[in-house]
């Protein structure tokens, strides 16, 4: 039997690990924290419970299809239902909108609250169909780096209709120019940020994601995100995959351009394969620090996504007005957003997305009271003094929500834990403590993201945010099941 090597227990790390165990490898997983998971994790708090990481959950059918294909049903393992409302959002002039998951009632809604008419939403929804349908076999589902993708036909169908996708003019432009309500721009402009990009130079391709909401819908998992999680180790056990915890892999060993296995604390441990489920920085300048002509510098000096900051808030109190998802948006977008790229600072006036998953699952918050994911977008770690940053921007979260939502909020905090882009990277190894790799702020992107394969090692294999196609639970999916295709 083949061994396969797994390092770090991800999201894409824990579906390679199931992928490859169903082909017949014996397959271990290192992992460095205790739990496995990384971004997708769990905190508890005095009596709360909170997804440390992702909340939004999109296109559950690439989990459900990790079961299936291990034979298994996936409602024994894992269940989920569709959110009828998105999530609610919030302007600093008073206006809120509901995101309806029905397009009909989504576009009526956008136009009673803003004055926007529906055509106008309805003709975007579609054009944003339409940019999903020509990429996702090129761009999502496939690898960019095998011929045999670009010999298909539905590729080559979709290269010719290219220019469709909209990708030399950025997001906001081309927002801008279907919408005339400044607030129905910056809902879509806040897609961009779906993937830690910013829309005043993302190409509009990125306008794809609001299909992905609005057309295959939103969801939440029974039992929180880390469900997902939870229900992918189970399944990769039974299938006899072997998870060591506590445990960092030092070092892919490498002979003559084959892979051999990695080390662990000075051990040597053999593997037919490797598969890093960390990101590609560390992986070529921790792990395979001793090949420098193997690394790509060219990808490795890709701009990194933003990052996050995020305060889990245990709340005294229930606020029927909010929902599993809201959004405060900023008064000033465009500033925001200069001051993440351009600044590598914090605006003083953040957008704040408060996820709730006690809405949906009761225990997570003591009676009477909620669990408060709170969470801004903030720049990659470049060494800004996060201490005080962190302290500034708490001051102003707490003003902004006091006051939308008429309550003193500081005084409800029964307690207080914080992640910031120091703590992103420690936790999981990220480079810089982006959360999704590398930015699509080009339109270059998404061909200068890692291959799944190594094209100079043989038996040495990638997966994860940080490489094709992308970050984000989806994605991560993704790049397990083109890596496991490939192999
Ligand atoms: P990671 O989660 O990055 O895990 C890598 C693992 O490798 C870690 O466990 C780490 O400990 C381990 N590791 C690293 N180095 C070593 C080593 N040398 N030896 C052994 N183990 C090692 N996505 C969504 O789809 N929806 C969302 O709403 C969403 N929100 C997010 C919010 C936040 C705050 C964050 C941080 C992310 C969010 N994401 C969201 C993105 C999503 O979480 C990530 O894209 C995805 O979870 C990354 O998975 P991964 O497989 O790349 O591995």
């Amino acid at each position: 039997q083949k061994k396969a090597i797994i390092i770090g227990a991800g999201i894409a790390g824990i579906a390679t690990a199931i992928r490859l165990a169903v082909k017949g490898y014996a397959v271990e997983v290192i992992e460095a924290n205790s739990y496995p998971g990384g971004k997708l994790s769990a905190i508890d708090l005095k009596g709360y419970r909170f997804d440390a990481g992702p909340s939004l959950l999109t296109m559950p059918q690439y989990i459900d299809e990790l079961f299936v294909l291990a034979g298994k049903n996936p409602a024994d393992y894992f269940r989920y239902q569709k959110l009828d409302t998105v999530c609610h959002y919030f302007y600093e002039d008073g206006t809120r909108i509901k995101a309806y998951a029905d397009t009909q009632e989504f576009a009526a809604e956008l136009n009673r609250t803003t004055g926007e008419p529906a055509e106008n939403v309805l003709k975007y929804l579609a054009n944003s169909a339409d940019i999903y349908n020509i990429t996702n076999h090129v761009f999502l589902e496939r690898s960019l780096h095998r011929l045999q993708t670009f010999a298909r036909w539905d590729t080559i169908r979709s290269i010719f209709r290219l220019p469709r996708i909209d990708a030399m003019r950025s997001m906001h432009k081309a927002n801008a120019g279907y919408f005339k309500d400044e607030r129905v721009i910056q809902f879509f402009d806040r897609y961009a940020t779906y993937n830690g990009s910013n829309p005043y130079q993302a190409p509009a391709t990125l306008n794809v994601i609001p299909h992905l909401e609005h057309h295959f819908g939103a969801y939440f998992p029974e039992g929180g995100m880390y469900s997902i999680t939870q229900s992918l180790v189970k399944l990769a056990k039974e299938l006899g995959v072997n998870f060591r915890y506590h445990t960092r892999v030092n070092e892919i060993v490498v002979v003559n351009k084959i892979v051999k296995g990695v080390r662990v604390n000075g051990e040597a441990m053999v593997a037919d394969i490797v598969v890093s489920n960390m990101d590609i920085w560390p992986t070529y300048k921790n792990l395979l620090q001793k090949y420098p002509s193997l690394h790509p510098e060219r990808i490795l000096s890709q701009e990194r996504s933003s990052s996050a900051l995020i305060y889990y808030w245990g709340i005294k109190k229930a606020f029927p007005q909010l929902d599993l998802h809201n959004i405060f948006f900023s008064a000033d977008y465009q500033a925001e957003f200069a001051h993440i790229w351009q600044q590598q600072d914090i605006y003083h006036d953040p957008t704040v997305y408060i996820n709730i998953s006690s809405k949906f699952e009761t225990n997570d918050a003591p009676v009477g009271c909620e669990n408060w994911f709170v969470m801004i977008n903030v720049p990659a770690n470049e060494g800004q003094d996060w201490d005080s940053l962190i302290t500034d921007v708490r001051q102003n979260i707490l003003r902004k929500l006091s006051k939308i939502l008429g309550e003193d909020i500081g005084g409800l905090i029964a307690c207080e834990s914080i992640l910031d882009p120091r703590s992103i990277e420690s936790k999981t190894s990220s480079y810089k403590g982006s959360v999704y790799g590398t930015s699509s702020n080009s339109q270059f992107a998404a061909f200068l993201r890692h291959a799944n394969k190594s094209s100079k090692v043989s038996g040495l294999y990638f997966c994860g945010g940080s490489v094709h196609p992308g970050g984000g639970i989806p994605l991560c999916l993704l790049s397990a099941k083109i890596l496991s295709e490939t192999i």
